[in-house]
């Protein structure tokens, strides 16, 4: 059995992980690893106040993820520390314990595999699977009744990765997601494909040559491809995400997400102002003990 507590990912902020501490704290076990799924701000913001309080706990994330915190190529936390202010740092934590492709972790007694996913949701991004309990954490390659964040416009990678996810752990009995509450593998994956898979089609018919702005998605297009997603994935739950990045950031994803193109998004900030804090949609437990293992 595994000796202490494995933390899954760091939070957005500051201040999130500071609460999120305290829960930890509470349970009087020691924290003995935290693994990180993918570089994006709400994930890794809070990294700093983990690792302070647990130094000696090595904080793994596979290479890519490292690099892209290290670098900031998009300008993610350049940008949500101008929104967030000294609550995100602007320079994060970068995780120091490299996970090659595929590789086994042993924290704390308990072990981990991991399987690496190319550009989907995130650039590059891990899942952690515990295979004496059956339990899957798959960061944002899946959410839960949440509005999926497509900013990254890697509509067809990320259903690429979705197929490999369920390949590589067929085992899995529960996935614990980036947002929103665990679920039935399967279910979690089909709901997540269905969304990714209506997305593509609604764009699909607005950057045709032949519509009306041509290969761009003009105001009235996108208009239309909301508003039928909003009916058909209705009421996002409070504090979940609302994250289709608004702007011409929005426009371009869409484009590119439909044409299945999996390069780097172009230049220009996407808008991360709709995304909200995953804290307001978990108990802090869940995701900051996700691993938990007593
Ligand atoms: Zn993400």
């Amino acid at each position: 059995m595994p000796q202490g507590l494995v933390l899954v990912d760091g939070l957005r902020t500051l201040s999130d992980a500071r609460r999120a501490l305290s829960r930890v704290q509470a349970t009087g076990r020691p924290v003995v690893a935290i693994v990180v799924t993918h570089p994006h701000p709400d994930h890794v913001g809070g990294l700093a106040v983990f690792h302070q309080a647990y130094p000696t706990a090595p904080v793994y994330a596979n290479v890519a993820t490292a690099e892209f915190l290290r670098t900031d190529p998009l300008g993610f936390f350049a940008l949500t520390h101008q929104q967030l202010g000294d609550d995100h740092p602007l320079k994060p934590f970068v995780p120091d314990h490299p996970v090659a492709p595929g590789a086994a972790l042993d924290v704390g007694g308990a072990r981990l595999e991991s399987a690496e996913f190319g550009a989907g949701e995130a650039v590059t991004a891990v899942a952690y699977y515990r295979p004496d309990t059956g339990a899957l954490f798959a960061g944002d390659l899946v959410g839960n009744h949440v509005t999926p964040a497509l900013l990254e416009g890697h509509t067809c990678g990320w259903l690429t990765d979705l197929d490999q996810l369920r390949a590589r752990f067929p085992t899995a009995k529960l996935i614990y997601p980036g947002h929103g509450a665990p679920g039935e593998p399967a279910a979690l994956i089909d709901a997540q494909r269905d969304y990714l898979r209506t997305f593509r089609a609604l764009v699909h018919p607005a950057i045709a040559p032949s519509s009306p702005a041509g290969a761009d998605v003009d105001p009235a297009e996108r208009q239309s491809v909301t508003a039928e997603l909003d009916r058909r994935y209705p009421r996002p739950p409070p504090g979940g995400l609302a994250a289709r990045p608004a702007g011409p950031q929005h426009q371009r994803g869409g484009r590119r997400a439909a044409r299945g193109d999996r390069r780097q998004p172009a230049a220009g900030l996407p808008s991360l102002t709709s995304r909200v804090a995953p804290t307001s949609a978990y108990p802090a437990g869940r995701r900051a003990g996700a691993g938990t293992a007593a």
